[in-house]
């Protein structure tokens, strides 16, 4: 089978790049294992939330300048940065999912444990925060669905009370979750989700807390509302009519696997094909040295050739890195990586502090290339979160670097 571009990887940068690439009239496939990361997502993409040393971000495009060498953001170039990062609201507007974010200001978002992130571009069913210490305003009731353990309303309590809004705390009651509750195991935002886009079920949840309302001028509620469809969570905000805030659950992310869902329907929709639930496994080359094709378990004995090759496998949460007690590697390609020098500086023991495992990735080129036993391979590159030299969770980068490094490996595939 033979493809213009082969991505390996079905998260958010490889889905950037594939839609960005078949929209410009290029044939490509995407071959995916499994799950990405966006089924974890916080419903935010953080562009740069603190500096390696850990110095708050304000302006993300500002501080890149501060930030070393080897960052994929100094690596492609502040300019760079800021012009894909403008484009990218647009792109997911175009793409059916609607994002609000300025590059050169961070808002603040709140986790599912009432802590509070910087991000860029949050997903519409999410209300950013001007500044870490807003408070969400006077009088708050946060409401939970009975059963569900994965939202922790003392925790939101807690929280919204030290920036000064009081809080009370309900939870409703339907019988559409009756056979979900029998199990706390199916009590999932998810199956939850299910349940609620059903037509008649999310007006009934609406009116039911609708009617704990005690004069309270904001709603907090989890985000399990809208798994197929983000219409739910603005028609269950209109019925309700008090502002209300959707805070993201623990995992699974129902605004996460929304947006993967939404995002290869488009891609699948340019003419993209995707092999979800496949493992790439081998590669071979051409005498130049380049890609020739790659070998995957379900395809067995038949290849897949294509002109260029995206490596969008993910770090070692999705086996886009293995380690071993002796090495890291990465298994398709061994791909030559940036990693920490001494095995004693991969991981600090304590397990909050700043984990230098997470930045360990591809070393790559101003172009995105990757290189192989130190020689560059003209037809392969690497984006998101492969790509070394950050670390997406200690500094808060990881959707900055997975979109901009999708649409720059696009532009210069384009460009050749
Ligand atoms: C749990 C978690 C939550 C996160 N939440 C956020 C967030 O809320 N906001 C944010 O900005 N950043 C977040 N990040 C950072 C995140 O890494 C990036 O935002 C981004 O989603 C990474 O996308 P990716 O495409 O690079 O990799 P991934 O999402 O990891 O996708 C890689 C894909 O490649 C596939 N794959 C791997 N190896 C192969 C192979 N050999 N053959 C075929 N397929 C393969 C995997 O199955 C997976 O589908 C989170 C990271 C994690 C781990």
């Amino acid at each position: 089978m033979k493809f213009d571009t082969i991505i390996i990887g079905g998260g958010l940068s490889g889905l950037v790049c594939g839609i960005r690439l078949q929209k410009a009239g290029r044939k490509c496939a995407i071959v995916s294992a499994g799950q990405s990361a966006m089924h974890f997502s916080s419903g935010t993409f953080d562009l740069l939330g603190r500096l390696p040393d850990g110095t708050p971000v304000d302006d993300p495009i500002e501080a890149i300048s501060k930030l070393d060498g080897g960052h994929p953001y100094s690596i492609l170039g502040a300019d760079s940065v800021e012009k894909y990062a403008a484009e990218a609201e647009d792109f997911f507007a175009g793409c059916g999912i609607k994002v609000s974010g300025n590059a050169h200001k961070n808002t603040w978002r709140v986790t599912p444990t009432g802590e509070r992130k910087p991000s860029w571009l949050t997903i519409s069913d999410f209300t950013p925060l001007e500044a870490k210490d807003s408070a969400i305003g006077s009088k708050a009731l946060i409401v939970n669905i009975l059963g569900y353990l994965d939202f922790n309303t003392r925790f939101l309590a807690d929280s919204f009370e030290r920036q000064g809004t009081s809080c009370r705390i309900e939870s409703i009651k339907l019988d559409e979750m009756e056979r979900l509750r029998k199990n706390p195991s199916e009590m999932r935002a998810t199956n939850i989700a299910r349940v609620m886009d059903r037509d008649g079920v999310w007006e009934k949840a609406a009116a039911k807390v609708k009617e704990k309302l005690q004069g309270e001028d904001v709603l907090v509620l989890p985000a399990v509302f809208g798994l197929k469809d983000a219409s739910v969570v603005e028609k269950m905000r209109e019925a309700i009519g008090v502002r209300t805030m959707f805070i993201a659950t623990m995992p699974p992310s129902v605004p996460g696997i929304r947006s993967q869902l939404t995002l290869r329907a488009e891609f699948e929709k340019a003419g993209g094909r995707f092999f979800l639930g496949d493992t790439v496994v081998d590669a071979d080359y051409n005498e130049d040295g380049t890609v020739k094709s790659i070998g995957t378990v379900n395809f067995g004995d038949i290849r897949l050739y294509a002109d260029d090759f995206v490596l969008a496998s993910g770090s070692f949460f999705s086996k886009g890195l293995i380690a071993t007690p002796e090495k890291v590697c990465e298994p398709v390609f061994g791909a030559d990586l940036t990693i920490a020098e001494g095995r004693d500086n991969w991981f600090d023991r304590n397990f909050w502090k700043r984990q230098n495992y997470i930045s360990f990735g591809a070393t790559v080129s101003s172009s995105l290339n990757v290189s192989v036993e130190g020689r560059e391979i003209a037809n392969l590159y690497a984006i998101g979160s492969l790509v070394g030299g950050c670390n997406a969770l200690y500094e808060g980068c990881g959707g900055g670097v997975a979109i901009i490094t999708a649409m720059k490996a696009a532009d210069v595939i384009l460009e050749k």
